[in-house]
């Protein structure tokens, strides 16, 4: 801190850097990334983009980044979209800040759940957006009936982050038709790796003007380092995001992103083994930590809320990092008790099994 910082930067907390450690042999269960490699189409475009001698660095990239929007639009083709319903961003970070600045009222509190994505808040504050946290139920869902007056938007992950818990698109659905007035962005960060079939909120974007549904290519398609993320909606809401990111910078994604988002998103064998594949793992990973006596909430995510009742989950999670295995530990009030652990290889979900017998 010091005496030329502005009141908004005073504000803000850096990210937690003990997150990203810069240890080698580490099992990192801790971010949510992809356990596995891109698509081999990904990296085969990226070495198509650089050539021999990176000559098109030289260049800027396309600012409307066109060649991603219509990928993105063919890959939901099924839902009925077309390129002017896509905006795309870095990483769906920078799309959510964006819909928060240029999309959810600013003279009304919007609502969001009380165990959520910690980037709300810190967007609230950038942004100077009040906000009402609407606490989700016992079993840490989000109740409908709760989302059903008045507010100056809604923004709830799905599935939600840290929980997992999954809201079927039916009660989605009953949250975006029951609020005409104001926009209801679903971030749908993990929502590929809900099951066989996906239950995007992409297939209502036709039907609600006020629905925008924000997706990233850094979780199922493995492509965090290339920070790639995208909003799905009405033409009228993509404006409003372009504009807002227009006055921040008018390249949204560099050249390196474009090419391997593109390859990425048409790649469609190597999305669904790779994502099914963390599914079995997920499920493989919650029937063992059942048999070590650990409560998991029903996960649609890359990774599991799971809580012991008999050992303290600050202990637990020191206990691995003594181990070299980084989970996730929430130092916040009801979920102080739960781990949030993210689907690994089957190596690194061995090794964390291992290492919590002889912990247990
Ligand atoms: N939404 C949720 C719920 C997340 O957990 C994350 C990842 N931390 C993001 C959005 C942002 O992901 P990215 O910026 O990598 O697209």
């Amino acid at each position: 801190m010091s005496k030329y910082w502005s009141a908004v930067a005073r504000g803000l907390t850096p990210y937690v850097p003990g997150e990203q450690p810069k240890l080698d042999r580490l099992v990192k269960l801790n971010t949510n990334e992809n356990p596995y490699p891109p698509s081999p189409r990904a990296i085969a475009a990226l070495r198509d983009e650089l050539g021999d001698d990176g000559a098109t660095l030289r260049l800027y990239p396309d600012p409307n980044a066109d060649r991603l929007k219509a990928a993105v639009a063919h890959h939901f083709a099924d839902c009925g979209l077309a390129p002017a319903n896509v905006f795309v961003g870095n990483g769906s970070d920078e799309v959510l800040a964006h819909a928060f600045q240029g999309l959810l009222k600013h003279d009304r509190p919007i609502l969001y759940p009380d165990i959520t994505y910690s980037f709300y808040p810190v967007y609230c504050g950038l942004y100077g957006v009040d906000y009402e946290q609407v606490a989700l139920n016992a079993q840490f869902e989000i109740e409908v009936g709760d989302y059903l007056r008045p507010n100056g938007g809604i923004i709830f992950p799905n599935p939600n982050a840290p929980t997992g818990r999954l809201l079927p698109l039916a009660a989605v659905e009953r949250i975006v038709a029951g609020n005409p007035d104001a926009v209801v962005v679903v971030d749908e960060a993990y929502i590929d790796f809900a099951g066989d079939a996906i239950p995007t909120a992409a297939a209502l974007v036709t039907k609600y003007p006020n629905l925008l549904v924000v997706q990233t290519l850094s979780k199922s398609r493995a492509l965090a380092g290339l920070r790639i993320g995208f909003a799905l909606g009405d033409p009228a809401l993509i404006e409003a995001l372009e504009r807002v990111k227009n006055s921040f910078n008018s390249y949204p994604l560099d050249r390196l992103a474009i090419a391997a988002g593109v390859a990425a998103m048409e790649d469609a064998a190597h999305f669904d083994t790779a994502r099914k594949a963390v599914i079995g793992s997920r499920e493989a990973l919650v029937a063992e930590m059942g048999k070590l006596g650990f409560e998991v909430l029903p996960s649609a995510a890359n990774f599991i809320f799971a809580r012991h009742p008999q050992h303290d989950a600050g202990t637990l999670s020191a206990a691995l990092r003594e181990r070299s295995i980084i989970v996730r530990h929430f130092k916040l009030p009801r979920i102080d008790q739960h781990l949030r652990i993210t689907i690994g290889t089957d190596a690194q979900c061995m090794s964390l099994l291992a290492a919590l017998r002889e912990i247990l």
